[in-house]
């Protein structure tokens, strides 16, 4: 179940939805026998531990995909709950600078500049915004067996992707008729409305589905979380290449949209470049079109 203000359910359902239909074709697509551009796609981003790579998209659907407006009881829910802005939180006066939520009674351990951040939309000090926090609650109450997951994705990130009319892959999909290129689309939107951490179409591809299953693989229903893993969390595409772990969330993200696209027909480079298919792959039976067209030219 996920909770969220009526304001942005329009937006936040769908893109959900897909978040967890990418998590399953990952998942899917690194079971059994790989494709050898799947295989090359897991081996950039994981090395050569897919296993758990697999594990962990298959472990998404471990958490409830019903969708619900109407939370008021936290106190035993196994479930991820999501937040459209932070006004629960309140100050503490622990050194930290920790965050008091009181629906959970706990204290969301963020860096003050984040939370601040995320809060408010202004960058501080030349940082990135924040676009979305997870934070998983252990069982401060022993006696009951909450792990509850909450997910507070950032007002001005809703704002921007309630207001844009390309924040989905589907937006995406269903549009952009006046450009001849996907890419030069996607290109053009990144440098006016989006905020990446690169420039290869991988990063630039990487829309609001990508952002909602990176924070679900934060969740403790899918694996140890990241921050507890003695590892720096790697963000684009280039970094996830260099990182080569199968416990980054962003890795795990890149790799369901990677097969999102295989699936589609394209090919995907180590440089995040992503191919168009070739018009021969375009058209059905694809095969045979090649052949008639070697042989045409051939006689
Ligand atoms: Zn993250």
């Amino acid at each position: 179940m996920l909770p969220a203000m009526a304001n942005y359910v329009d937006k936040l359902q769908p893109a959900f939805t897909e978040a967890f239909s990418l998590a399953a074709r990952g998942a899917a697509d690194l079971a059994g026998h790989m494709s050898p551009d799947v295989e090359n796609l897991a081996g950039w981003l994981f090395g050569t531990n897919e296993a758990e790579a697999q594990r962990r998209l298959g472990n998404v659907q471990r958490i409830p995909a019903t969708f619900s407006t109407n939370i008021r009881d936290l106190s035993n829910l196994n479930d991820v709950v999501v937040y459209c802005n932070m006004d629960r939180y309140q100050t503490s006066n622990r050194p930290d600078g920790a965050l008091y939520d009181p629906n959970t009674g706990s204290y969301l351990k963020l860096s003050e500049v984040d939370s601040m951040m995320c809060k408010t939309g202004q960058a501080i000090a030349g940082q990135r915004r924040p676009k979305a926090i997870t934070a998983n609650y252990p069982r401060w109450d022993t006696r009951k067996p909450p792990v509850l997951t909450t997910m507070d994705i950032c007002n001005w990130y809703l704002e921007f992707v309630k207001s844009s009319q390309w924040a989905t892959e589907s937006d995406v999909e269903s549009g952009s008729p006046t450009f001849p290129s996907l890419w030069g689309f996607l290109e053009s939107l990144a440098t006016t409305h989006q905020e990446t951490f690169g420039r290869t179409r991988m990063d630039i591809s990487a829309l609001f589905e990508h952002t909602l299953l990176h924070e679900l693989t934060h969740s403790d229903k899918v694996g140890t979380p990241q921050y507890e893993i003695p590892e720096a969390e790697s963000y684009g595409w280039d970094k996830c290449v260099e990182a080569k772990s199968a416990t980054n969330s962003d890795s795990l993200a890149f790799f369901a949209l990677g097969c999102q696209f295989i699936n589609q027909g394209y090919t995907i480079g180590s440089f995040g470049n992503i191919d168009s298919p070739s018009p021969s792959r375009e058209n059905s039976p694809p095969r045979r079109r090649r052949t008639i067209v070697s042989r045409l030219w051939a006689s």
